[in-house]
């Protein structure tokens, strides 16, 4: 057994005084009525109610003036008794908060503020963790899952093969440059069962399911990768790197999970990855395939058919787009491998990809394609930038969708496809009263997205002091 050792310095009582500081005046300001104070604080049990007058409201075509009331945090079109807050949205656009359905950055206690304050400003309110390390996951529930913080959901540890993705990315990567500069070192090893799980047979499943359940997570991660050349001798595939599970053992382990009430995310990387994901029952696929290309047989590897796009439609999976991805992933030493899974940290022994990304992009853009006319539920995420707000700038730049696809895909398929069991994404009567008025409308403009005037969360307005936090403007606001 083996601990992580947390640094004990005056550097670091020094910035717990300043953090406790921080936390007071927090504190104070959620005291003051009606205003949120900082990321993650706690609401006070009986919330305003508010009238939201003059607004232009998304209603999944465009936009249509309306006047809804929040009450206990939902939405109503009934006036409510008892005192009402008005407020006036002064012809602004209303849209459903944003989505992120694949980023690892909500993760641990050293920086979890600062994430959620970054989504928050960007108007995402729903983060779904799809491999995280377990142990860190559980240290930062406090300040997620409430009002004044972002949502998210965590699969906890992952499910690969022996010597399979993400473990030596973990193990060796993440590990030195990312997770050791937070909390203090860390034995190789360490990360086996809390950021990913080895299982090669049954009987591993069998023997590993307890402990996989015990950490609670909200959906089940699995690898798939080059799963066309699974069992096949290292001889006749010489510099061949990357493995996940073995395909067979996948219709079992979706089986066990759906059983648990969890629901199943797998990575893909090739055509036949998406198709023993799909073929095996998953829920969701992590990424499009096309999304990394790092050898040249990768692109034809990863090109999909039309009956793969009817199956996955047939099937009801959703993929998550993951366009940025691919931008950051590097090469090691002449080794493709998979490097730092966030674009930081491991900078430099990190090359960018000799193929011309042309040809990565083309098969990714084209699968996107065949998906969308195939009528498959495509979600947005990016995995590797700091919001999804990149991924849905990079996707508008392909011009595959319309405005009105793209943000519905954002505003709500994808908050959906996190939170499944919630009423969000649309205004509706009882659904959660949260919102982003926007200066102007995305469906003329898509820029609009950008110029967020208002954010309101569960009836809780996220504004003023909450946004305004003298760190975060330290670190610069964007424009508005
Ligand atoms: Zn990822």
């Amino acid at each position: 057994m083996t601990r992580i050792a947390v640094r004990s310095s005056s550097v670091v009582s020094a910035r717990a005084t300043s953090f406790m500081r921080l936390l007071l005046a927090m504190v104070l300001i959620a005291m003051a009525p009606g205003c949120a104070g900082g990321v993650g604080d706690p609401v006070p049990p009986s919330l305003p109610q508010y009238a939201f007058i003059n607004g232009q409201w998304f209603d999944g075509e465009g936009f249509r003036a309306a006047t809804w009331y929040s009450v206990e945090g939902r939405l109503t079109k009934r006036p409510p008794a008892g005192l009402v807050q008005t407020v006036d949205l002064a012809g602004l656009y209303m849209v459903p908060p944003f989505g992120e359905a694949h980023n690892h950055n909500v993760e641990g206690p050293w920086n979890v503020q600062a994430v959620a304050r970054r989504y928050l400003q960007d108007g995402v309110f729903y983060v779904k963790n799809p491999n995280d390390v377990r142990d860190f996951a559980q240290q930062i529930k406090h300040a997620i899952n409430v009002p004044t913080s972002i949502d998210a959901t965590f699969a906890h540890a992952g499910l690969t093969g022996h010597g399979g993705h993400p473990a030596a990315l973990y193990e060796d990567v993440l590990r030195i440059g990312r997770y050791e500069p937070a909390v203090g070192p860390i034995e190789r090893g360490w990360f086996e069962n809390r950021a990913y799980v080895v299982v090669e047979t049954e009987a591993d499943v069998e023997a590993k399911w307890p402990m996989i359940v015990s950490g609670r997570p909200d959906f089940l991660k699995v690898y798939l990768v080059h799963s066309e050349d699974d069992g096949k001798s290292s001889e006749t595939l010489p510099d061949h790197h990357r493995q996940g599970l073995h395909p067979e053992l996948l219709p079992g382990i979706v089986a066990r999970a759906h059983a648990a009430g969890l629901q199943v995310t797998a990575h893909v990387e090739t055509a036949a990855d998406f198709r023993q994901a799909i073929r095996a029952g998953v829920d969701e696929l992590a990424h499009v395939p096309g999304w990394l290309i790092q050898r040249a047989d990768d692109a034809e590897r990863a090109r999909l058919t039309e009956e793969d796009a009817r199956l996955a439609a047939d099937h009801k999976v959703r993929v998550v787009t993951t366009s940025v991805a691919g931008q950051a992933m590097p090469s090691i030493g002449g080794h493709h491998q998979h490097g730092s899974h966030a674009g930081h940290g491991t900078g430099q022994q990190m090359k960018h990809n000799a193929l011309p990304a042309d040809a990565a992009s083309n098969v990714l853009k084209d699968n996107l394609q065949l998906l969308l006319r195939a009528g498959v539920t495509v979600v947005i995420g990016s995995d590797h930038a700091e919001t999804s707000l990149a991924e849905v700038v990079h996707l508008s730049t392909l011009h595959l969708f319309d405005n009105r696809t793209l943000l519905k895909m954002w505003c709500e398929a994808t908050p959906a496809a996190i939170f499944p069991a919630r009423r969000i994404g649309k205004f509706a009567e009882g659904y959660e009263a949260s919102f982003l008025a926007l200066a102007g409308n995305p469906i003329e403009d898509f820029d609009q997205v950008q110029a967020i005037r208002r954010r309101f969360k569960q009836g809780v307005p996220l504004d003023g002091d909450l946004m305004k936090d003298a760190a975060w403007s330290a670190a610069g606001q964007r424009s508005q």
